[in-house]
Formats: C-alpha cells, sequence, structure tokens
C-alpha cells in the first residue's frame, strides 16, 4: 500500500473535500490523511488505499480504471472505480445538494436528464401560452 506521493500528484489544500464515509464495520473512514502524516499531512488517500482499508484489495494489482471508463458488464472487480462504486457506503451517498435541501425538511426531487418535458416549469409555460 503506496503512503507517499506519487510522481505527479498534486495536493490542492483548501480545495473541495469529501466528508467521511462509513465502513461496513460502522467505523468511521476519513478519505484523506491526518494532519500530522509524515509525508502526506492532509492528502486524499487514494483509490488504493480505500479498497485496503475496506478489505477489498485483490492479491495481484487492479488498474485505476478500465479503458474509456468501458467496465465489463459481468464484472464488480475489474478496477478500483468499479470496484468502489459498488460498495453501498459510496453508492449510497446523497450529493451535498440533497443533503442540504433534505436538512432543511424540503423534499429534493431531481428531473431526469435531457427530459425537459417533464420540468414543472415547462408545463407551467405551456399551460400560460394556452392562456393567450
Ligand atoms: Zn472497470
Amino acid at each position: 500500500m503506496c503512503t507517499e506521493p506519487k510522481e505527479g500528484w498534486t495536493h490542492h489544500p483548501g480545495g473541495p473535500s469529501m466528508h467521511s464515509s462509513t465502513l461496513p464495520t460502522g467505523e468511521s473512514q476519513s478519505f484523506y490523511f491526518p494532519l500530522d502524516h509524515p509525508t502526506m499531512l492532509g492528502w486524499f488517500k487514494g483509490m488504493e488505499v480505500i479498497i485496503h482499508k475496506h478489505g477489498l484489495w485483490p492479491d495481484d494489482s487492479l488498474p485505476a480504471q478500465c479503458p474509456g471508463f468501458h467496465c465489463p458488464l459481468d464484472r464488480t472487480d475489474c478496477c478500483c472505480c468499479q470496484l468502489l462504486y459498488m460498495q453501498p457506503d459510496f453508492s449510497n451517498q446523497k450529493s451535498l445538494l440533497q443533503e442540504l435541501v433534505e436538512s432543511c425538511h424540503y423534499l429534493c426531487d431531481f428531473y431526469p436528464k435531457y427530459h425537459c418535458e417533464l420540468n414543472f416549469i415547462e408545463q407551467y409555460w405551456e399551460a400560460t401560452k394556452l392562456c393567450f
């Protein structure tokens, strides 16, 4: 497991960050190295470290992603992206916007992408056109 910066990695202090997740064991997992880490203080841990923490790292290596993000349909462990995507703590994570809206006791309902006819405002405009 790598705990040293890799060639070409950069760290963006103060940039957007993900909040911690909960491992299947119930333990909280931060995606960032602690601020007292000897070489990577506050850096994003990376997929390899996170998968190791989940106890899912295979005996051999695992590519970061399949070429072109085209994973085989019958595999859930072909690459780091797919493996993490299938984990409940990743797949069940709501967006920050949805968490904010729901924390204010509102319903957050997203329209399907590219279906403007389902958007309420389009129905409203259609109704106003009928009035003239
Ligand atoms: Zn894949």
